[in-house]
């Protein structure tokens, strides 16, 4: 294919487009790279699903714009606030265990890029009810994982007594640590992530009002903006998270917004609440969805509950459902009793991507040439930031990826209960 021909639907990159990138720095322009032609790209959106394929896909030599509707990092962002889990811990899911265990070797190397340590591997405390011998997340996520010869240690009642003296081991009776993981300070790497982007090259228009992908002629050609500015480029990537099935009506049977709560509690005493004996936990997740890190700088402790959520609009006001602070006590004052009386210092209502069946969805619109979409977190991809720009990158140039597939655009399955989840 010419990939000097301004209507093609896949821009396709030469390979010497890939091997002269591969081989020069990412901050070089594409003028010094000497490349014979450009493959122009916009990305609606800054989140770490937009950074991130800018990040890859300026590498490889394409031209960037990303265009976001606010700040970067955008408060109202799902990839914003202070802290998200990063784990390998999925069950008997073969390919995100696969992503989990690279995305955490990367995010080892990204901290030594940066000079700073943004990835804080604190492990991953998984506790239950009940015995590991039962089946379900915790049992399974054991099993696969020690299998894959990393080395667990099972956390008994008597255990989680010892080391984790917070935890009220009357009511947790088994469970295991698994120190490979941790948490990632998500605002400040979405931050780190935009300084490298427009070092890179990448131009990047924040604050637009109401940017959205031009249709002419049933392809996207562009994004318009209420301002009255066009962009025009060989493809759109849309990777506006919860916005996302706003901005595309042809994907809300498949996805939607939902709201999730998050707490910030300010214990007085904050050294209780960091590791070795207060590492990122869950606390029978598979089953009620609840989870939470160690004290951050602040001495701030989050905790949050990766359950169903509500069906909101993104542009909705983000308010707390009433009840919801003594709900997250109650669990508090069962799980940490310590933790229970904790004060307050803040909440946050974050809006998850979901699709019908939890799987992110990375494709070409089949119907609209020119429209690719990144969207579909489902309340788990910011871990995975380290892998995903490579993953969109090789869609948008329909390279062949281990990853895309289960990512690709798909009919909805029935049968699968919107909104379940099983700690995708
Ligand atoms: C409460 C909560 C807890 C989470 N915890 C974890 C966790 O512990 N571990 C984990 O791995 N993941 C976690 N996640 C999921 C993770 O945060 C998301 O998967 C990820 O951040 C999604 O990134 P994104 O780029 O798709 O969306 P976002 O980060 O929401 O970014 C979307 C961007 O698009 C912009 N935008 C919107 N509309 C437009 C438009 N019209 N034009 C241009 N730009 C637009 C927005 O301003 C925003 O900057 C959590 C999510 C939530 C909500």
């Amino acid at each position: 294919m010419n990939c000097d021909q301004q209507d093609f639907d896949i821009p396709v990159v030469p390979e010497c487009h890939v091997m002269c990138v591969k081989a020069v720095s990412p901050v070089a322009s594409l003028k010094d790279m000497n490349m014979p032609h450009t493959s122009t790209l916009l990305v609606l959106g800054g989140g770490c699903f937009g950074l991130a394929a800018a990040l890859e896909l300026r590498k490889r030599g394409w031209e960037i714009t990303l265009i976001d509707q606010g700040s970067l990092p955008h408060p109202d962002a799902a990839s914003t606030d202070i802290s998200k889990v990063v784990r390998m811990d999925y069950a008997q899911d073969e390919q995100h265990t696969t992503m989990g265990e690279l995305s955490i070797r990367r995010w080892r190397e990204w901290n030594a890029r940066w000079g700073e340590e943004l990835y804080h591997e604190a492990g991953f405390l998984v506790m239950s009810r009940y015995s590991l011998q039962e089946v379900g997340f915790e049992h399974d996520s054991h099993s696969f994982i020690s299998q894959r010869g990393h080395p667990l240690r099972r956390t008994p009642a008597g255990t989680l007594r010892e080391l984790h003296p917070a935890w009220n081991h009357a009511v947790y009776r088994d469970g295991y640590f698994n120190p490979t993981g941790g948490w990632v300070e998500s605002g400040r790497v979405i931050a780190r992530l935009a300084a490298e982007a427009r070092a890179a090259g990448v131009a990047i228009h924040s604050n637009v009002s109401k940017p959205r992908p031009l249709f002419e002629g049933g392809r996207c050609t562009g994004v318009t903006s209420d301002t009255g500015h066009t962009w025009r480029a060989n493809a759109t990537l849309v990777a506006a998270g919860a916005w996302t099935p706003a901005l595309l009506p042809q994907l809300q049977s498949v996805m939607w917004a939902t709201a999730q709560t998050v707490f910030h509690f300010k214990p007085e005493d904050p050294r209780p609440f960091t590791p070795p004996q207060f590492p990122v936990w869950g606390a029978d997740i598979g089953r009620t969805g609840w989870y939470g890190f160690p004290a951050n700088a602040d001495g701030l402790v989050k905790v949050a509950n990766h359950g169903p959520g509500r069906r909101v609009n993104a542009g909705d006001p983000r308010t707390l459902p009433p009840g919801e602070e003594d709900r997250y006590r109650a669990f508090l004052s069962e799980t940490f009793p310590s933790l229970a009386m904790a004060p307050l210092h803040s909440t946050r209502v974050c809006l998850y991507c979901d699709t019908f069946d939890g799987s992110f969805w990375i494709d070409h619109d089949p119907n609209h040439p020119g429209l690719i979409v990144a969207a579909g977190d489902s309340g788990h991809a910011f871990k995975f930031t380290p892998v995903l720009g490579e993953v969109i990158a090789d869609v948008v140039e329909r390279k062949s990826n281990p990853w895309a597939a289960r990512y690709r655009w798909r009919e909805k399955i029935a049968g699968i209960s919107d909104g379940a989840r099983a700690t995708e």
